[in-house]
Protein backbone atom coordinates (compact mmCIF):
# COMPACT_ATOMS: atom_id res chain seq x y z
CA UNK A 1 0.00 0.00 0.00
CA UNK A 2 1.10 3.40 -1.43
CA UNK A 3 2.32 6.01 1.86
CA UNK A 4 0.97 8.78 0.14
CA UNK A 5 -2.86 7.23 -0.77
CA UNK A 6 -4.31 5.00 0.63
CA UNK A 7 -4.39 2.24 -2.19
CA UNK A 8 -6.56 -0.86 -2.36
CA UNK A 9 -6.90 -3.47 -5.30
CA UNK A 10 -10.93 -3.27 -4.50
CA UNK A 11 -13.23 -0.93 -2.89
CA UNK A 12 -16.67 -2.69 -1.97
CA UNK A 13 -18.86 0.04 -0.81
CA UNK A 14 -21.12 -1.61 1.90
CA UNK A 15 -20.97 -4.59 4.20
CA UNK A 16 -24.26 -5.76 3.47
CA UNK A 17 -25.21 -9.33 1.78
CA UNK A 18 -23.55 -8.71 -1.81
CA UNK A 19 -20.94 -6.54 -0.65
CA UNK A 20 -19.42 -8.70 2.19
CA UNK A 21 -19.98 -12.00 -0.50
CA UNK A 22 -17.87 -9.65 -3.31
CA UNK A 23 -15.23 -8.92 -0.72
CA UNK A 24 -15.06 -12.23 0.35
CA UNK A 25 -14.65 -13.68 -2.89
CA UNK A 26 -11.85 -10.95 -3.73
CA UNK A 27 -9.77 -11.69 -0.79
CA UNK A 28 -9.33 -14.99 -1.04
CA UNK A 29 -7.86 -15.00 -4.12
CA UNK A 30 -5.16 -12.65 -2.51
CA UNK A 31 -6.17 -9.29 -3.26
CA UNK A 32 -6.07 -6.04 -0.59
CA UNK A 33 -10.07 -5.10 -0.02
CA UNK A 34 -11.29 -2.31 1.73
CA UNK A 35 -15.10 -2.65 2.49
CA UNK A 36 -16.40 0.68 3.58
CA UNK A 37 -19.80 0.82 5.32
CA UNK A 38 -21.64 3.42 6.09
CA UNK A 39 -23.14 1.81 9.60
CA UNK A 40 -21.54 1.38 13.02
CA UNK A 41 -20.76 -1.90 12.09
CA UNK A 42 -22.22 -4.18 9.00
CA UNK A 43 -25.78 -4.99 9.79
CA UNK A 44 -26.86 -2.05 11.33
CA UNK A 45 -28.47 -0.18 8.85
CA UNK A 46 -29.85 -3.84 7.49
CA UNK A 47 -33.42 -4.81 7.11
CA UNK A 48 -35.46 -7.63 6.12
CA UNK A 49 -38.18 -9.91 6.51
CA UNK A 50 -36.75 -12.83 6.33
CA UNK A 51 -35.26 -15.81 5.06
CA UNK A 52 -31.75 -16.57 3.31
CA UNK A 53 -31.70 -19.23 1.04
CA UNK A 54 -29.34 -22.34 1.75
CA UNK A 55 -27.77 -22.27 -1.96
CA UNK A 56 -26.56 -18.97 -1.92
CA UNK A 57 -24.56 -19.36 1.77
CA UNK A 58 -23.46 -22.86 0.65
CA UNK A 59 -21.95 -21.53 -2.23
CA UNK A 60 -20.23 -18.99 -0.57
CA UNK A 61 -18.83 -21.27 2.05
CA UNK A 62 -19.03 -25.08 1.53
CA UNK A 63 -18.68 -25.49 5.32
CA UNK A 64 -21.47 -22.71 6.17
CA UNK A 65 -23.27 -24.90 8.55
CA UNK A 66 -19.87 -26.11 10.53
CA UNK A 67 -18.62 -22.39 10.81
CA UNK A 68 -22.27 -21.76 13.71
CA UNK A 69 -24.38 -19.18 11.26
CA UNK A 70 -26.60 -17.27 13.60
CA UNK A 71 -29.45 -18.25 12.25
CA UNK A 72 -33.08 -18.56 13.32
CA UNK A 73 -35.31 -21.62 12.54
CA UNK A 74 -34.91 -23.66 9.31
CA UNK A 75 -38.09 -23.58 7.22
CA UNK A 76 -39.40 -26.37 7.44
CA UNK A 77 -43.38 -25.31 6.49
CA UNK A 78 -44.26 -22.46 3.46
CA UNK A 79 -46.68 -20.74 1.12
CA UNK A 80 -49.40 -18.49 1.07
CA UNK A 81 -52.26 -17.55 3.02
CA UNK A 82 -54.92 -15.93 2.14
CA UNK A 83 -56.98 -13.27 4.10
CA UNK A 84 -60.36 -12.03 3.38
CA UNK A 85 -61.76 -9.47 6.15
CA UNK A 86 -62.64 -12.10 8.51
CA UNK A 87 -61.10 -15.40 7.21
CA UNK A 88 -57.90 -17.15 6.02
CA UNK A 89 -57.31 -20.25 3.76
CA UNK A 90 -53.68 -21.60 4.19
CA UNK A 91 -52.02 -22.74 1.24
CA UNK A 92 -48.90 -24.27 2.84
CA UNK A 93 -46.42 -26.86 2.29
CA UNK A 94 -44.16 -29.34 4.82
CA UNK A 95 -42.13 -32.32 4.36
CA UNK A 96 -41.93 -33.71 0.96
CA UNK A 97 -39.88 -31.58 -1.06
CA UNK A 98 -39.24 -28.81 1.68
CA UNK A 99 -37.79 -31.64 4.04
CA UNK A 100 -34.13 -31.30 2.28
CA UNK A 101 -31.16 -31.87 4.15
CA UNK A 102 -29.92 -29.20 4.38
CA UNK A 103 -32.81 -27.14 4.72
CA UNK A 104 -33.70 -24.84 1.74
CA UNK A 105 -34.30 -21.92 3.61
CA UNK A 106 -33.55 -20.79 7.35
CA UNK A 107 -35.20 -17.50 9.11
CA UNK A 108 -32.58 -15.16 10.09
CA UNK A 109 -31.94 -11.49 11.89
CA UNK A 110 -29.80 -9.24 9.85
CA UNK A 111 -28.97 -7.65 13.03
CA UNK A 112 -27.15 -10.72 13.74
CA UNK A 113 -26.45 -12.38 10.25
CA UNK A 114 -24.56 -9.49 8.46
CA UNK A 115 -21.73 -8.65 11.35
CA UNK A 116 -21.40 -12.54 10.97
CA UNK A 117 -21.07 -12.57 7.43
CA UNK A 118 -18.67 -9.77 7.42
CA UNK A 119 -16.79 -11.53 10.07
CA UNK A 120 -16.30 -14.48 7.57
CA UNK A 121 -14.90 -11.69 4.83
CA UNK A 122 -12.40 -10.50 7.42
CA UNK A 123 -11.44 -14.09 8.28
CA UNK A 124 -10.61 -14.39 4.17
CA UNK A 125 -8.59 -11.08 4.25
CA UNK A 126 -10.61 -8.07 3.95
CA UNK A 127 -10.62 -5.15 6.01
CA UNK A 128 -13.79 -3.58 7.09
CA UNK A 129 -14.07 0.25 7.29
CA UNK A 130 -17.11 0.90 9.56
CA UNK A 131 -18.91 4.44 10.21
CA UNK A 132 -17.89 5.44 6.76
CA UNK A 133 -20.17 7.32 4.27
CA UNK A 134 -19.08 6.84 0.54
CA UNK A 135 -19.98 10.30 -1.01
CA UNK A 136 -18.86 10.22 -4.67
CA UNK A 137 -16.15 8.39 -6.84
CA UNK A 138 -12.32 9.65 -7.66
CA UNK A 139 -11.72 9.62 -11.68
CA UNK A 140 -8.71 9.78 -13.59
CA UNK A 141 -8.87 10.00 -17.45
CA UNK A 142 -12.97 9.69 -16.37
CA UNK A 143 -12.34 6.66 -14.92
CA UNK A 144 -13.26 5.90 -11.29
CA UNK A 145 -10.05 4.75 -9.41
CA UNK A 146 -11.51 5.23 -5.89
CA UNK A 147 -14.06 6.81 -3.28
CA UNK A 148 -14.51 9.91 -1.38
CA UNK A 149 -15.61 9.44 2.03
CA UNK A 150 -16.86 11.68 4.50
CA UNK A 151 -13.65 11.09 6.60
CA UNK A 152 -11.32 13.57 6.65
CA UNK A 153 -8.62 12.67 4.37
CA UNK A 154 -10.92 10.24 3.38
CA UNK A 155 -9.93 9.62 -0.23
CA UNK A 156 -9.33 5.89 -1.03
CA UNK A 157 -8.45 4.77 -4.07
CA UNK A 158 -8.51 0.98 -6.01
CA UNK A 159 -8.55 0.56 -10.00
CA UNK A 160 -12.27 -1.40 -8.90
CA UNK A 161 -15.21 -0.40 -6.87
CA UNK A 162 -17.99 -2.55 -6.38
CA UNK A 163 -20.82 -1.07 -5.81
CA UNK A 164 -23.19 -2.95 -3.11
CA UNK A 165 -25.52 0.37 -1.25
CA UNK A 166 -28.57 -1.09 -1.34
CA UNK A 167 -31.88 -0.13 -3.06
CA UNK A 168 -31.31 3.59 -1.99
CA UNK A 169 -28.73 3.80 -5.19
CA UNK A 170 -27.34 7.05 -4.82
CA UNK A 171 -24.24 6.28 -6.00
CA UNK A 172 -24.86 4.24 -8.65
CA UNK A 173 -27.50 7.44 -9.75
CA UNK A 174 -24.04 9.62 -9.68
CA UNK A 175 -22.48 7.76 -12.06
CA UNK A 176 -25.13 7.91 -14.54
CA UNK A 177 -25.67 4.05 -14.73
CA UNK A 178 -29.36 4.76 -13.87
CA UNK A 179 -31.14 7.94 -15.83
CA UNK A 180 -33.71 8.23 -12.62
CA UNK A 181 -33.98 8.29 -8.75
CA UNK A 182 -36.55 5.15 -7.04
CA UNK A 183 -39.53 4.91 -8.98
CA UNK A 184 -42.21 4.99 -6.78
CA UNK A 185 -44.30 2.63 -8.76
CA UNK A 186 -41.73 0.15 -8.54
CA UNK A 187 -40.51 0.29 -5.18
CA UNK A 188 -42.25 -1.27 -2.27
CA UNK A 189 -42.10 0.19 1.45
CA UNK A 190 -41.59 -2.67 3.52
CA UNK A 191 -42.84 -1.98 7.64
CA UNK A 192 -42.22 -5.01 9.81
CA UNK A 193 -42.70 -5.57 13.73
CA UNK A 194 -40.60 -8.18 15.53
CA UNK A 195 -42.48 -9.47 18.19
CA UNK A 196 -41.48 -11.79 21.21
CA UNK A 197 -43.25 -14.67 22.17
CA UNK A 198 -41.90 -17.49 24.19
CA UNK A 199 -41.13 -20.38 21.34
CA UNK A 200 -43.16 -22.78 23.48
CA UNK A 201 -46.51 -20.67 22.27
CA UNK A 202 -45.12 -19.86 18.60
CA UNK A 203 -45.25 -24.01 18.08
CA UNK A 204 -48.25 -24.59 20.00
CA UNK A 205 -49.64 -21.26 17.87
CA UNK A 206 -48.74 -22.69 14.67
CA UNK A 207 -48.76 -26.22 14.84
CA UNK A 208 -45.10 -26.66 14.73
CA UNK A 209 -43.94 -29.73 16.30
CA UNK A 210 -40.36 -28.22 18.23
CA UNK A 211 -38.03 -24.94 17.99
CA UNK A 212 -36.66 -26.39 14.97
CA UNK A 213 -39.50 -25.69 12.60
CA UNK A 214 -40.40 -22.87 11.69
CA UNK A 215 -42.47 -21.14 8.95
CA UNK A 216 -42.28 -18.81 5.84
CA UNK A 217 -45.37 -17.48 4.60
CA UNK A 218 -46.81 -14.75 2.21
CA UNK A 219 -49.69 -13.40 2.69
CA UNK A 220 -52.25 -11.87 0.15
CA UNK A 221 -55.42 -10.30 0.57
CA UNK A 222 -56.56 -8.52 3.43
CA UNK A 223 -53.17 -7.31 4.60
CA UNK A 224 -52.64 -4.57 2.17
CA UNK A 225 -56.44 -3.37 1.78
CA UNK A 226 -56.07 -3.22 -1.62
CA UNK A 227 -53.42 -1.93 -2.50
CA UNK A 228 -50.46 -3.71 -4.81
CA UNK A 229 -48.00 -5.52 -2.24
CA UNK A 230 -47.99 -8.60 0.24
CA UNK A 231 -47.64 -9.51 3.65
CA UNK A 232 -45.32 -12.44 5.50
CA UNK A 233 -45.10 -14.05 8.40
CA UNK A 234 -41.44 -15.53 9.55
CA UNK A 235 -40.83 -17.60 13.27
CA UNK A 236 -37.84 -16.15 14.62
CA UNK A 237 -37.11 -18.63 17.77
CA UNK A 238 -38.68 -16.55 20.20
CA UNK A 239 -40.29 -13.93 17.97
CA UNK A 240 -42.47 -13.56 15.16
CA UNK A 241 -41.75 -11.33 12.24
CA UNK A 242 -44.65 -9.82 10.57
CA UNK A 243 -44.67 -7.38 7.76
CA UNK A 244 -46.28 -5.94 4.99
CA UNK A 245 -44.85 -4.32 2.09
CA UNK A 246 -46.87 -1.92 -0.59
CA UNK A 247 -45.43 -0.02 -3.24
CA UNK A 248 -44.92 3.72 -2.45
CA UNK A 249 -47.34 4.76 -5.25
CA UNK A 250 -50.22 2.98 -4.05
CA UNK A 251 -49.66 4.26 -0.49
CA UNK A 252 -49.72 7.63 -2.23
CA UNK A 253 -52.78 8.14 -3.99
CA UNK A 254 -54.64 5.88 -1.55
CA UNK A 255 -53.48 8.06 1.27
CA UNK A 256 -53.44 5.15 3.96
CA UNK A 257 -50.15 5.42 6.43
CA UNK A 258 -47.67 2.50 6.30
CA UNK A 259 -48.61 1.67 9.87
CA UNK A 260 -52.43 1.66 9.17
CA UNK A 261 -51.84 -1.43 7.50
CA UNK A 262 -49.32 -3.14 9.77
CA UNK A 263 -51.74 -2.32 12.49
CA UNK A 264 -54.80 -3.79 10.61
CA UNK A 265 -52.89 -6.37 9.78
CA UNK A 266 -51.79 -7.03 13.57
CA UNK A 267 -55.47 -6.78 14.71
CA UNK A 268 -56.91 -8.98 11.80
CA UNK A 269 -58.81 -11.87 14.00
CA UNK A 270 -57.14 -14.91 12.20
CA UNK A 271 -53.44 -13.22 12.92
CA UNK A 272 -54.17 -11.46 16.87
CA UNK A 273 -54.34 -14.19 18.33
CA UNK A 274 -50.86 -15.66 16.75
CA UNK A 275 -49.64 -12.92 18.40
CA UNK A 276 -51.47 -12.38 21.51
CA UNK A 277 -49.38 -11.14 25.11
CA UNK A 278 -46.08 -10.78 22.82
CA UNK A 279 -43.82 -7.74 23.43
CA UNK A 280 -42.87 -5.80 20.34
CA UNK A 281 -38.90 -6.09 19.78
CA UNK A 282 -38.62 -3.90 16.54
CA UNK A 283 -40.55 -1.91 14.96
CA UNK A 284 -38.95 -0.27 11.18
CA UNK A 285 -39.45 0.23 7.81
CA UNK A 286 -37.34 -0.28 4.51
CA UNK A 287 -37.62 -0.21 0.89
CA UNK A 288 -37.67 -3.37 -1.97
CA UNK A 289 -36.31 -2.01 -5.23
CA UNK A 290 -39.28 -4.60 -6.95
CA UNK A 291 -38.90 -3.05 -10.59
CA UNK A 292 -36.47 -5.63 -11.15
CA UNK A 293 -35.32 -5.96 -14.74
CA UNK A 294 -37.24 -2.47 -15.47
CA UNK A 295 -35.39 -0.15 -13.14
CA UNK A 296 -31.95 -2.43 -13.63
CA UNK A 297 -29.03 0.13 -14.17
CA UNK A 298 -25.98 -0.69 -16.43
CA UNK A 299 -24.39 -3.09 -14.31
CA UNK A 300 -20.71 -2.20 -15.33
CA UNK A 301 -18.91 1.17 -16.17
CA UNK A 302 -15.39 1.62 -16.57
CA UNK A 303 -13.50 0.62 -12.79
CA UNK A 304 -16.99 -0.36 -11.43
CA UNK A 305 -19.41 -3.01 -10.54
CA UNK A 306 -23.12 -2.83 -8.86
CA UNK A 307 -24.37 -5.89 -7.22
CA UNK A 308 -27.49 -6.59 -5.20
CA UNK A 309 -30.55 -4.13 -4.39
CA UNK A 310 -28.44 -1.25 -5.58
CA UNK A 311 -29.01 -3.06 -8.63
CA UNK A 312 -32.57 -3.84 -8.32
CA UNK A 313 -31.79 -7.80 -8.29
CA UNK A 314 -35.28 -8.85 -6.41
CA UNK A 315 -37.97 -11.20 -7.24
CA UNK A 316 -40.87 -9.61 -5.44
CA UNK A 317 -42.99 -12.85 -5.77
CA UNK A 318 -40.91 -15.14 -4.42
CA UNK A 319 -39.22 -13.10 -1.73
CA UNK A 320 -35.69 -13.72 -3.55
CA UNK A 321 -32.90 -10.92 -2.91
CA UNK A 322 -30.77 -11.81 -0.45
CA UNK A 323 -29.28 -14.57 -2.80
CA UNK A 324 -29.58 -12.35 -5.93
CA UNK A 325 -27.35 -10.08 -4.22
CA UNK A 326 -24.89 -13.15 -2.57
CA UNK A 327 -24.47 -14.63 -6.10
CA UNK A 328 -23.84 -11.12 -8.00
CA UNK A 329 -21.27 -10.19 -5.20
CA UNK A 330 -20.12 -13.65 -5.65
CA UNK A 331 -19.70 -13.10 -9.44
CA UNK A 332 -18.46 -9.44 -8.90
CA UNK A 333 -15.58 -10.56 -6.71
CA UNK A 334 -14.87 -12.94 -9.29
CA UNK A 335 -14.95 -10.10 -11.91
CA UNK A 336 -12.54 -7.96 -10.00
CA UNK A 337 -9.81 -10.66 -10.03
CA UNK A 338 -9.82 -11.53 -13.30
CA UNK A 339 -9.47 -7.80 -14.39
CA UNK A 340 -6.31 -7.53 -11.71
CA UNK A 341 -4.98 -10.91 -13.41
CA UNK A 342 -5.34 -9.06 -17.23
CA UNK A 343 -4.87 -5.52 -15.40
CA UNK A 344 -7.61 -4.21 -17.42
CA UNK A 345 -10.27 -2.45 -15.70
CA UNK A 346 -11.85 -1.21 -18.52
CA UNK A 347 -16.06 -1.16 -18.62
CA UNK A 348 -15.56 -3.58 -21.50
CA UNK A 349 -12.64 -6.04 -19.42
CA UNK A 350 -15.76 -5.41 -16.62
CA UNK A 351 -18.60 -6.18 -19.03
CA UNK A 352 -17.93 -10.40 -18.42
CA UNK A 353 -19.94 -9.83 -14.95
CA UNK A 354 -23.02 -9.51 -17.20
CA UNK A 355 -22.49 -12.31 -19.31
CA UNK A 356 -21.48 -14.14 -15.95
CA UNK A 357 -25.21 -13.46 -14.11
CA UNK A 358 -26.77 -13.85 -17.26
CA UNK A 359 -25.84 -17.49 -17.19
CA UNK A 360 -27.16 -17.68 -13.83
CA UNK A 361 -30.78 -17.38 -12.34
CA UNK A 362 -29.79 -13.62 -10.95
CA UNK A 363 -30.62 -12.28 -14.37
CA UNK A 364 -32.38 -15.12 -16.09
CA UNK A 365 -35.34 -14.57 -13.88
CA UNK A 366 -35.01 -10.49 -13.66
CA UNK A 367 -36.00 -10.75 -16.84
CA UNK A 368 -38.56 -13.49 -17.28
CA UNK A 369 -40.38 -11.48 -14.09
CA UNK A 370 -39.70 -8.46 -16.59
CA UNK A 371 -43.38 -7.48 -16.45
CA UNK A 372 -44.84 -8.52 -13.18
CA UNK A 373 -44.33 -5.48 -11.00
CA UNK A 374 -46.85 -4.24 -13.30
CA UNK A 375 -49.20 -7.02 -13.47
CA UNK A 376 -49.51 -5.99 -9.83
CA UNK A 377 -50.26 -2.77 -10.12
CA UNK A 378 -52.37 -3.21 -12.95
CA UNK A 379 -54.66 -6.19 -11.78
CA UNK A 380 -55.69 -4.97 -7.66
CA UNK A 381 -58.08 -8.10 -8.20
CA UNK A 382 -55.36 -10.45 -6.56
CA UNK A 383 -55.40 -8.20 -3.54
CA UNK A 384 -58.46 -7.77 -3.15
CA UNK A 385 -61.12 -9.93 -5.04
CA UNK A 386 -59.75 -13.29 -5.71
CA UNK A 387 -57.99 -13.81 -1.83
CA UNK A 388 -61.98 -13.15 -0.61
CA UNK A 389 -63.14 -15.69 -3.69
CA UNK A 390 -61.08 -18.23 -2.21
CA UNK A 391 -61.94 -17.75 1.04
CA UNK A 392 -65.69 -17.81 0.43
CA UNK A 393 -65.75 -20.60 -2.39
CA UNK A 394 -63.93 -23.01 0.20
CA UNK A 395 -65.84 -21.99 2.94
CA UNK A 396 -68.64 -22.57 0.98
CA UNK A 397 -67.49 -26.10 -0.55
CA UNK A 398 -67.03 -27.31 2.90
CA UNK A 399 -70.05 -26.31 4.74
CA UNK A 400 -72.72 -27.34 1.76
CA UNK A 401 -73.75 -30.52 3.70
CA UNK A 402 -77.45 -31.09 2.98
CA UNK A 403 -77.66 -29.03 -0.36
CA UNK A 404 -78.21 -30.30 -3.48
CA UNK A 405 -74.68 -30.02 -5.27
CA UNK A 406 -75.30 -28.36 -8.49
CA UNK A 407 -77.04 -25.10 -6.23
CA UNK A 408 -73.41 -24.98 -3.78
CA UNK A 409 -71.23 -25.10 -7.00
CA UNK A 410 -73.47 -22.53 -8.25
CA UNK A 411 -73.22 -20.32 -5.93
CA UNK A 412 -69.41 -20.69 -5.55
CA UNK A 413 -69.59 -19.27 -9.22
CA UNK A 414 -71.56 -16.98 -8.38
CA UNK A 415 -69.59 -15.89 -5.39
CA UNK A 416 -67.24 -14.60 -7.90
CA UNK A 417 -69.12 -13.47 -10.84
CA UNK A 418 -70.83 -10.85 -8.30
CA UNK A 419 -67.23 -9.59 -7.79
CA UNK A 420 -65.48 -10.16 -11.95
CA UNK A 421 -66.95 -11.07 -14.56
CA UNK A 422 -65.79 -15.22 -15.29
CA UNK A 423 -64.36 -13.89 -18.33
CA UNK A 424 -62.43 -10.95 -17.02
CA UNK A 425 -61.33 -13.93 -14.30
CA UNK A 426 -60.08 -16.01 -17.36
CA UNK A 427 -58.05 -12.88 -18.38
CA UNK A 428 -56.30 -12.35 -14.78
CA UNK A 429 -55.30 -15.68 -14.45
CA UNK A 430 -53.87 -15.55 -18.22
CA UNK A 431 -52.23 -12.08 -17.57
CA UNK A 432 -50.88 -13.85 -14.16
CA UNK A 433 -49.31 -16.74 -16.13
CA UNK A 434 -47.93 -14.18 -18.67
CA UNK A 435 -46.39 -12.19 -15.94
CA UNK A 436 -45.04 -15.13 -14.40
CA UNK A 437 -43.33 -16.90 -17.53
CA UNK A 438 -41.76 -13.79 -19.40
CA UNK A 439 -44.13 -13.55 -22.20
C1 LIG B 1 -39.11 -6.21 4.78
C2 LIG B 1 -38.19 -6.94 3.85
C3 LIG B 1 -38.27 -8.31 3.76
C4 LIG B 1 -37.40 -9.03 2.95
N1 LIG B 1 -37.45 -10.37 2.98
C5 LIG B 1 -36.54 -11.06 2.28
C6 LIG B 1 -36.47 -12.48 2.42
O1 LIG B 1 -37.23 -13.09 3.18
N2 LIG B 1 -35.52 -13.15 1.71
C7 LIG B 1 -34.65 -12.48 0.89
O2 LIG B 1 -33.80 -13.14 0.27
N3 LIG B 1 -34.69 -11.15 0.74
C8 LIG B 1 -35.60 -10.42 1.42
N4 LIG B 1 -35.60 -9.06 1.32
C9 LIG B 1 -34.66 -8.39 0.39
C10 LIG B 1 -33.24 -8.38 0.93
O3 LIG B 1 -33.23 -7.87 2.25
C11 LIG B 1 -32.33 -7.53 0.05
O4 LIG B 1 -32.51 -7.91 -1.29
C12 LIG B 1 -30.85 -7.70 0.42
O5 LIG B 1 -30.63 -7.29 1.74
C13 LIG B 1 -29.97 -6.90 -0.52
O6 LIG B 1 -28.62 -6.95 -0.09
P1 LIG B 1 -27.60 -5.81 -0.51
O7 LIG B 1 -26.28 -6.23 0.00
O8 LIG B 1 -27.75 -5.50 -1.95
O9 LIG B 1 -28.11 -4.51 0.25
P2 LIG B 1 -28.19 -4.23 1.80
O10 LIG B 1 -28.31 -5.50 2.55
O11 LIG B 1 -29.27 -3.20 1.95
O12 LIG B 1 -26.79 -3.59 2.16
C14 LIG B 1 -26.40 -2.32 1.69
C15 LIG B 1 -25.32 -1.81 2.63
O13 LIG B 1 -24.70 -0.67 2.06
C16 LIG B 1 -24.50 0.31 3.08
N5 LIG B 1 -24.41 1.61 2.38
C17 LIG B 1 -25.35 2.19 1.61
N6 LIG B 1 -24.90 3.33 1.07
C18 LIG B 1 -23.62 3.48 1.52
C19 LIG B 1 -22.62 4.45 1.31
N7 LIG B 1 -22.84 5.50 0.49
N8 LIG B 1 -21.43 4.32 1.94
C20 LIG B 1 -21.20 3.24 2.75
N9 LIG B 1 -22.11 2.28 2.99
C21 LIG B 1 -23.31 2.38 2.36
C22 LIG B 1 -25.72 0.14 3.98
O14 LIG B 1 -25.51 0.67 5.27
C23 LIG B 1 -25.86 -1.38 3.98
O15 LIG B 1 -25.10 -2.00 5.00
C24 LIG B 1 -36.46 -8.33 2.13
C25 LIG B 1 -36.39 -6.93 2.19
C26 LIG B 1 -37.23 -6.24 3.07
C27 LIG B 1 -37.11 -4.75 3.15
Amino acid sequence: MSKDKLQYDVIVVGAGMAGSTAAAIAAREGLNVAVIERGVKPGSKNYFGGALYTHALVDIYPDFFDRKPPLERPVTETGFWFLSDDGLVKATVQGGVVNSDPIDAYVALRAEFDPWWAEQAVAEGAFIIPKTLVEDFLYEDGKVVGVKTDRPEGDVYAPVVIVCEGVNNLLTQKLGLIDHDLKISKTALAVKQMISIPAKDINARLGLPDNNHGMAISVMGDVSMGLAGLGFLYTAKGALSLGVGVTLDALQESGIKPYELLQRYLEHPAIAPLIKDGQMMEYGAHLIPEGGWTTMPRLYTDGVLVAGDAASMVNALHWEGTNMAITAGKQAGLTAVEAHKKGDFSAKSLSTYQDKLSDLFVLQDMKQYRKFSAFLKNHPQFMDIYPTFINDALGMFFTGFGKPKRKLYKDILRSLTSRRPLFKAIGDIIAFGRSIIGI
